[in-house]
């Protein structure tokens, strides 16, 4: 949907359940990581030397570009319920074999639609921008959900999708729940929203991409040939993908399908 290619939705869990995030130093390549949490906490390291702690309300950014390794994980002493949400946003050809890069915004804008309130993740929305990198025409916006109706201008250009954190919406004639992915087709310019109480929800929406993208594992490409490359330059520790200064240990990349000797019969 646009340049979006993955949502991983992880939690929420308990109060009972403290979990961590414990994610080793893995490669990513052609894509910017868009990571934004409910609740919890969790520490990014990555192989430029970022190290940043991450708390609900704000954004981290990373971009791979050629290339970069990175690990996430939440202290021990921050252990507890988490909730959260990361994004892959695929990078067009005018920037996949650029250099990586890492951004946090600490203070993102807020507007209002209608009852309910907007933060900017991404792009612009009423009048207000992001400051988060962007590498083509996109917005992520997330709503606070109040009971009752709201109309949201969209650029008809864009196609969207709607995805449901906490509480149930109406979209139309169409109920989204958590575990739903709701996706609207460019051509319209405006999405009527009911929600049924409080919640919380991200409407992502994107100019369609310029191409079919070939994902694979933690790499964004578009050819086979690219995609072996990285596995086996991260396989190999080549200087591509650089160092994490992280405790936990490398995640190395599988074989990819392609590759894997046909089974015995
Ligand atoms: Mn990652």
């Amino acid at each position: 949907m646009g340049p979006w290619c993955f949502v991983d939705h992880f939690g929420p869990t308990g109060e009972d359940d403290p979990r961590r995030l414990e994610v080793g130093p893995h490669p990513h390549i052609g894509l910017s990581t868009v990571t934004w949490l409910l609740e919890g906490a969790a520490v990014h390291t990555d192989s430029l030397g970022s190290e940043q702690a991450l708390r609900p309300g704000q954004l981290n950014l990373m971009t791979a570009g050629h290339g970069i390794a990175h690990a996430e994980e939440t202290p021990l002493e921050e252990a507890g319920p988490m909730h959260g949400v990361q994004f892959w946003v695929a990078q067009p050809e005018a920037t996949r074999h650029g250099a990586p890069a890492f951004e946090h915004h600490g203070e993102l804008p807020e507007v209002a639609v209608g009852p309910m309130w907007a933060t900017v993740l991404l792009g612009s929305h009423g009048g207000s921008t992001s400051p988060a990198r962007t590498d083509w025409p996109i917005i992520g916006l997330e709503l606070l959900l109040r009971r009752g109706a709201a109309e949201v201008p969209l650029d008809p250009s864009f196609e969207h999708a709607v995805v449901v954190l906490e509480g149930t919406l109406e979209v139309g004639d169409t109920v989204i729940e958590p575990g739903r992915l709701g996706y609207l087709a460019s051509g319209d310019t405006e999405l009527a929203l009911r929600a049924h109480g409080d919640g919380r929800a991200l409407l992502l929406g994107g100019a369609p991409f310029e191409s079919e993208v070939l994902m694979w594992w933690n790499f964004v490409a578009r050819t086979r040939d690219e995609v072996d490359a990285a596995a086996r330059e991260w396989n190999e520790a080549s200087d591509r993908f650089g160092a994490v200064p992280s405790g936990l240990d490398r995640i190395p990349s599988p074989v990819p399908p392609w590759r894997a000797s046909p089974a015995p019969d």
